[in-house]
């Protein structure tokens, strides 16, 4: 497909020019734009992104180098089919003697958005139809490194809401996003809140831009295998949720924690499912090729953040299929995921790898498996999972990890709705707080007092 980024519908040279085109499309959108027109608009962006799904997977798997193209595929159809529209925009109703009062949800404006490398398309989609459904308009600063398949993304949806009846620069981007593009969006009076989905850099700077902010940040997400676990399950589950694409996702199983009683038979039950269970010897070997230490001063880091703070993975295997991976210490193997036995204290643990490489952790008991992974999410609010068929301890794993998605005998992808229940979004919103974020996320609550008895019925 040719493709000229000069010629896109959307997309702009400059931030100032962005802002000002998205800001009139915001004014006339919402002053001309019933609620049916705009489900009319996000119906037909489903449909769009749905009928070039493959294309995008692929382009995004082009540019970035990252990932699986079927499980980008398979994203592009979640985020098309599974993220709310207007429906979530709900009314509330007072009535009584002294009259009647509204609660009602209005747009921000225009909002300033920022996206990952790992979800870059799909998150442009959600935070779109999330968005324009509260009735507002976004200008994207997108990841650089996929700056191109997102123009791409920018000039489908223009083109798609202005045959849809919207007005065009609805969701627009700057061409060369940079941190100093970023600072220019936080910073314009234009933008009325800021939405930033990547790492723990790019959450600060949304948090101390002075504006409303919503920040998707990190995760580290612990899986618990109990002893009451179904194993095949457990197994299953774990392979498919920590091998899709190539566990990029901040919601992908990181970590697992096994009790020590079903630790040797869950082993067998991933060999059985695909997973290569490396050798301790392979493991050593693995380790120093997939994750790197920064010089430190002082005592050796202990505690999950000291760890995270000076291991990192190595940037050329994130992302890269599992038999790649396994490629650079010698193993020719086609699985989806490698599996290595580790200490708790092993930096693979604690870091946030990016990469279908999985360490499990043998521990005594429930009690000690969920000190743990407690440790092990450090506090990212973000997802958890468990295997088991005992109820106390879903419950008391539950309580402890307060993440935003816990899920209970599936993989961590179910709490966006992937094979399972519930809606959808790729703007998990844990430090902020507006968890799995749709279009209520982005509108301001206004109240409408009807007072003195006025317009009552009864
Ligand atoms: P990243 O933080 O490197 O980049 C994300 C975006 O933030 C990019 O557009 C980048 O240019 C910008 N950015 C990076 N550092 C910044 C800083 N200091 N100040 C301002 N802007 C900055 O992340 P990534 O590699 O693109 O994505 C992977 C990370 O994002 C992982 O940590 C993953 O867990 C997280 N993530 C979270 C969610 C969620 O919903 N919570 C979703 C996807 C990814």
């Amino acid at each position: 497909m040719s493709f000229d980024i000069n010629n896109a519908k959307g997309v702009f040279a400059t931030v100032d020019a962005a802002i000002e085109a998205t800001h009139k499309a915001q004014r006339e959108f919402y002053v001309n734009c019933t609620k049916e027109g705009r489900e009319a608009i996000l119906t037909a962006i489903r449909e769009a992104v749905l009928a070039r799904a493959e294309d995008f997977a692929k382009m995004v798997r082009e540019e970035t180098k990252l990932g699986r193209v079927e499980d980008k595929i398979a994203k592009h159809h979640l985020t098309a089919m599974k993220t709310p529209g207007t429906e979530v925009l709900d009314t509330k109703v007072w009535s009584g003697d002294n009259g009647i009062s509204l609660g009602e949800r209005a747009p921000y404006g225009v909002i300033g958005a920022v996206t990952p490398v790992t979800n870059p398309t799909e998150t442009i989609v959600n935070n779109a139809i999330s968005m324009l459904a509260g009735g507002n308009a976004v200008t994207f600063n997108v990841h650089p490194s996929s700056k191109v398949v997102s123009a791409v993304m920018i000039d489908l949806l223009n083109k798609t809401i202005v045959e849809a009846g919207g007005p065009e620069n609805l969701v627009t981007m700057v061409k060369e996003p940079t941190l100093e593009t970023l600072n220019e969006i936080a910073q314009s009076p234009l933008i009325n809140m800021l939405v930033g989905t990547g790492g723990p850099g790019l959450v600060k700077a949304i948090l101390q831009s002075g504006k409303k902010g919503v920040g998707a940040g990190a995760g580290n997400p612990p899986v618990i295998v109990d002893a009451s676990a179904n194993l095949e399950l457990a197994a299953a589950g774990v392979y498919g949720g920590a091998s899709f694409d190539n566990n990029l996702l901040c919601i992908g199983e990181k970590e697992v924690f096994v009790e020590e009683a079903v630790a040797d038979a869950f082993l067998d039950k991933l060999e059985e499912v695909g997973a290569y269970v490396l050798t301790a010897e392979e493991a050593e070997q693995l380790t120093k090729q997939i994750l790197t230490l920064d010089e430190f001063e002082g005592t050796k880091p202990c505690t999950a953040h000291e760890i995270a703070r000076v291991w990192h993975p190595v940037k050329k295997h994130v992302g890269q299929d599992a038999g790649e991976i396994l490629k650079s210490i010698g193993i020719e193997s086609d699985t989806r995921l490698a599996v290595m036995l580790v200490e708790n204290d092993h930096p693979l643990v604690h870091v946030e790898q990016m990469m279908p490489v999985l360490p499990v952790v043998i521990c005594k008991d429930i009690d000690e498996a969920i000190e743990r992974a407690v440790a092990a999410e450090r506090a990212n609010k973000h997802s958890a999972c468990i295997y088991s068929g005992n109820i106390e301890n879903v419950t008391k794993f539950g309580a402890r990890i307060n993440t935003t998605i816990f899920a209970h005998n599936g993989p961590t992808l179910s709490g966006v709705g992937y094979n399972a229940e519930g809606t959808s979004t790729f703007t998990i919103a844990g430090p902020t707080g507006e968890g799995i974020t749709n279009a209520l996320s982005f509108t301001r609550a206004r109240r409408f007092a009807i007072a003195q008895g006025g317009l009552r019925i009864v």
